[in-house]
């Protein structure tokens, strides 16, 4: 706006400038509409950038809420996911202890201490996979019954009292490891049944028999009772081998390892002394419990027929006993006793059961 003071008659004052208009005020009005308008139009903008600001932080807040509440969930995951953790170490600390047991009743020992660390329950019963009383539990609803099994076949049973819907899961792991392990007990009494045993004639081997002997005699001596020993010879074994071949030779001497497992006790070890010598500790025998014992392999061995491929044949055993302590202290000693007495055997025919020193009524 262009304004100039200027001296008139009247005095000094403001003239348009643009003199002879008849609407002298006209750009001044303009202006003060156009200054209205702009002002209007500023508080509009204003008014409009502060409502796209509002919209803008409640979307902002939107998502920091968002954002709370998915760390809220990622917390939640997190303490699900360490106490899982902490539930699946605990299964692991307990099934390394279950399946590193030499034995079942071990295993089982372990898996009822870790099932009342971690799982309620009144009673747990390990059943025999051919026990008929696994019916009884089954019956009973407060029994929980978990079939134990190995690749080919049921091993046995778990039957749990007590047992909450919620820890019936970590039974159910628990189990499988104490069925491995069950398994694996079973393989080891194999393969330590196999590393003891004589493959051709089922009795023990040499080594076994022998370490076994030497136990019996420091168990008598710490008793202070008898044990005796019998030394096994097959008769004229030679004549097999060479009339009939070793093959034939071999199926003799199955037959007399046989014949000697099923004519001892139980707790009478067998083995096979060498070739076609075996050998039976006698623990807790005197020797007319030995002679008892001799005459029953011996008799058994004169009456079988063996049957070896084709042929039928008969064998006979001579036997010579000593006995602890009258024959000697050590297992050396007693070794030798018997072997001089079966020496007598042979002499005296065959086929017979000799004693060191005198024979007992
Ligand atoms: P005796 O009545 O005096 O005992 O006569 P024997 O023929 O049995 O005695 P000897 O000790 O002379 O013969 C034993 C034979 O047994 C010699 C050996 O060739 C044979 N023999 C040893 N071990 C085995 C084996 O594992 N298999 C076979 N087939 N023969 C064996
Ligand atoms: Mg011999
Ligand atoms: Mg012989």
């Amino acid at each position: 706006m262009l304004y100039t003071k200027q001296k008139t008659k009247e005095g000094t004052g403001f003239v348009q400038l643009l003199k002879g208009q008849d609407m002298p005020y006209f750009p001044i009005i303009l202006l003060v509409f156009y200054i209205i308008i702009m002002r209007l139009y500023a508080g509009k903008l204003v008014f409009q950038s502060e409502g796209i600001e509002h919209e803008e932080v409640l979307k902002e807040e939107k998502v920091f809420q968002k954002l709370l509440k998915q760390q809220m969930v990622l917390y939640d995951e997190k303490m699900d996911l360490e106490s899982e953790a902490l539930k699946i170490f605990t299964l692991y600390e307990m099934t390394e202890a279950i399946t590193k047991s030499p034995t079942e009743d071990a295993a089982f020992a372990i898996l009822k201490e870790k099932l009342s660390e971690h799982v309620i329950y009144k009673n747990c019963y390990f059943l025999d996979p051919l026990s008929d009383e696994i019916n009884k539990y089954r019956k009973i609803d407060d029994f929980y019954v978990f079939v134990l099994r190995d690749k080919k076949s049921k091993t046995g049973y778990l039957a749990i009292e007590g047992l909450s819907e919620t820890d019936k899961e970590k039974v159910m792991i628990l189990g499988h490891q104490f069925a491995l392990s069950l398994r694996r007990v079973k393989l080891y009494k194999e393969i330590e049944k196999i590393a003891i045993t004589d493959s051709l004639t089922g009795v023990h081997t040499r080594r076994y028999a022998l370490e076994r002997f030497q136990e019996e005699i420091r168990r008598s001596q710490a008793h202070k009772i008898k044990m005796s020993f019998l030394m096994i010879d097959v008769d004229y074994f030679k004549k097999f081998n060479d009339k009939y071949g070793h093959l034939t030779g071999d199926r003799v001497l199955r037959a007399v390892g046989k014949i000697i497992r099923n004519n001892i006790r139980e707790i009478d070890i067998a083995g096979r002394y060498g070739g076609e010598e075996f050998c039976v500790v006698l623990p807790d025998t005197d020797s007319e419990g030995a002679k008892y014992a001799a005459e029953r392999i011996r008799s058994a061995a004169y009456v079988a027929v063996v049957q070896a491929y084709d042929a039928k044949l008969k064998v006979t055993v001579s036997i010579g006993v000593s006995t602890y302590p009258k024959d000697g202290k050590t297992y050396n000693d007693l070794i030798d006793k018997a072997d001089i007495a079966l020496y007598q055997a042979k002499k005296e025919g065959r086929n017979k059961v000799c004693f060191f020193g005198n024979e007992p009524k």
